[in-house]
């Protein structure tokens, strides 16, 4: 095997062509054969960029043999490009049999990194993003869907869904049924295109939006959910630290005051200190 060649996972634009890096073209154009989801599909950005590179379909689902025939190119010292159809292959697109393969084999794999939809909607959701857990696309069927949704319900990172124009209603449906109609909820939609559109709404609210605007329903979509809150359990203790501060303040000043200056020392809430101050006035 010629030990420079690799498999290059080549990240292309999920809707504005200019979301394309120079890197991506230089391997594009070096490359001695492009795998693509859909060879025609490709062909359009190809031809935009001048790219000539021959171009063979590839996907998952191939027989083994087809597969097979990939990682002997690899092996026989051709530098193999993968796309998919928009933005980063693998991520929800077709790739990690024959990523898996070849790493197993010792081929080296290098991602060409560039555009996808996950990542670009949640830098620009307003939602929680230290934390998330990516949920790809949901089963078609109601069963499965359901089972899906109630086993990460009470997940805290915020949840991020693929999602087609022609299953969102029912989709949106069944979040409001098993996270509330009351959780947080943005739709980002055409991300990069002309009608890209970021809707935040609660899931109640989001679902009348959908049943009333049928603009709304069109083209690809994001759905990025808030992750779960625990509510506030009445009587929960505060932290020991906050109850000392607490207990000083009350000393010195009126129960108002006392837990409006604990609120902007402590970050606690104002209304929580209060409740607190007047439950242990007496004791102290
Ligand atoms: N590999 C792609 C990526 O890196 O994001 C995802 C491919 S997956 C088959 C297609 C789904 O990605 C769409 O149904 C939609 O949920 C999301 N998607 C792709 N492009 C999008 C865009 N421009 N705006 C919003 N969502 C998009």
């Amino acid at each position: 095997m010629n030990s420079t060649n690799a498999l290059y996972i080549v990240a292309t634009p999920i809707g504005n062509l200019g979301d394309i890096s120079q890197r991506a073209i230089d391997t594009l154009n070096k490359a001695d054969i492009i795998a693509a989801e859909d060879t025609r599909h490709s062909a359009k950005l190809l031809q935009h960029f001048g790219i000539d590179t021959r171009v063979l379909p590839y996907h998952d689902h191939s027989n083994e043999a087809q597969t097979a025939k990939w990682l002997q190119r690899l092996q026989q010292g051709e530098n193999v490009a993968l796309i998919s159809d928009a933005g980063t292959p693998l991520i929800s697109d077709p790739g990690y049999r024959l990523v898996r393969l070849a790493r197993e084999q010792g081929i080296a794999v290098i991602p060409i990194p560039g555009a996808c939809a996950v990542v670009a909607a949640l830098s620009a959701a307003g939602l929680p993003s230290d934390r998330f857990s990516f949920e790809g696309f949901l089963p078609a069927k109601n069963t499965a869907r359901f089972s899906r949704l109630d086993a990460v319900a009470t997940d805290s990172r915020t949840l991020i869904f693929y999602e087609s124009p022609h299953r969102i209603q029912d989709s949106i449906t069944a979040m409001a049924e098993v996270f509330g109609p009351d959780r947080q909820v943005v739709m980002a939609r055409e991300i990069s295109k002309t009608y890209e559109t970021f809707l935040s709404a609660t899931f109640a609210e989001l679902l009348q939006i959908l049943d009333t605007d049928p603009n709304q329903v069109r083209g690809e979509m994001v759905v990025m959910v808030q992750g779960y809150v625990a509510p506030e359990k009445e009587g929960d203790t505060l932290s020991d630290d906050v109850e000392k501060m607490m207990a000083v303040l009350m000393d010195e000043l009126p129960l108002k005051q006392a837990a409006a200056i604990g609120a902007k020392l402590s970050g606690e809430k104002k209304n929580r200190l209060y409740k607190w101050a007047v439950e242990n006035k007496t004791e102290r």
